[in-house]
């Protein structure tokens, strides 16, 4: 029986800019979100029905891992196939500020639309991702993209150019809904206009603005929240990377480095005070594309 396995890569947001709160609680954003080389890897089996294992103890064996809730809901629409045997081997931490969750069920649901040929197109899989989460559909389309919204209408935007980083977790996660709660919106802003000169330079391939602009605005309120993470930024910039940013809602912090053997030699200075250091780079559009592939 033919099985598939996916390559389901995690996010970083080179650019995170909030513009205010909706009224429906949510907050109206506006992100470059970049696919990044480190992954989980995600096995599906044609099964009798749908079960989830994972070999992260902190990550639910049941309805509440995403990538469980994201098969159900391609069954409700599709519902000729029993079931399928969802395998994470988790690589990606949790709660970091990297989208573990939202990759794998964006990496379940086009694992499942190759393994049963059930013909979704992008938009059809993008808007049941964004029934999930904010993230998934980011993490159906990958590589560099705009997203708006509270992050679930994304748009392709140039490719950004190969970066290596170099990414730091503290050992404790962070949720995303107390970091948003805890935002002053009167507080240091990005000026109008930042993102689409942020995407022009994208066009450009101009390393060094894009190096020299990263943004998060979430950054103040999770260093208000978790010190520790502030610390990681400073430790981070004292050992000598120039271009450090908070993803997402954090914990995790990371450092950009044009050249493999900087960023490397950088990542084997810091393993030193961290335990959590992982090393990749930006992934392009070729690496998405290979996603999901066929097993006997
Ligand atoms: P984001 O960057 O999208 O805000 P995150 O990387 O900060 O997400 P996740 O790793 O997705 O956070 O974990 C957030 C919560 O989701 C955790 O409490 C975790 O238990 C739960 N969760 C559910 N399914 C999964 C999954 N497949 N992998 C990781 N976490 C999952």
């Amino acid at each position: 029986m033919t099985n598939a396995v996916v390559k389901a890569y995690a996010k970083i947001n080179l650019y995170l800019n909030v513009l205010g709160k909706r009224p429906d609680s949510y907050h109206e954003v506006e992100m470059i979100m970049q696919s990044i080389s480190l992954y989980d890897r995600i096995t599906l089996k044609p099964a009798e029905r749908i079960s989830v294992s994972t070999n992260n103890p902190l990550v639910a064996d049941d309805q509440r891992n995403l990538a469980f809730q994201a098969a159900l809901l391609v069954q409700r629409n599709y519902p000729f196939w029993p079931g399928v045997e969802i395998v994470i081997d988790k690589k990606i931490p949790v709660a970091a500020g990297l989208a573990g969750g939202s990759t794998d069920a964006a990496g379940v649901i086009l694992g499942l639309n190759k393994l049963f040929s059930l013909n979704m197109s992008k938009n059809e899989m993008l808007e049941l991702g964004a029934q999930l989460g904010s993230d998934v559909p980011f993490c159906i389309l990958g590589n560099t993209a705009l997203a708006k919204g509270r992050g679930e209408l994304v748009e392709e935007v140039p490719p950004c150019p190969k970066f290596w980083v170099v990414l730091v977790k503290p050992p404790f996660g962070v949720k995303t809904s107390v970091v948003y709660k805890n935002l002053n919106l009167g507080g240091k802003k990005k000026e109008n206009g930042g993102i689409t000169k942020y995407i022009k330079a994208l066009e450009n391939k101009d390393r060094g603005y894009l190096l020299k602009n990263m943004f998060n605005l979430l950054e103040q309120s999770t260093f208000k929240l978790y010190p520790e993470v502030e610390k990681i930024k400073r430790d981070l910039n004292k050992l000598g990377a120039e271009y450090t940013l908070m993803s997402g809602s954090g914990p995790t912090v990371f450092a950009v480095f044009n050249d493999y053997q900087e960023a490397f030699s950088f990542k084997e200075k810091i393993r030193n005070f961290y335990t959590h250091v992982y090393l990749a780079y930006t992934v392009n559009k070729e690496l998405i594309e290979e996603r999901v592939k066929f097993y006997e």
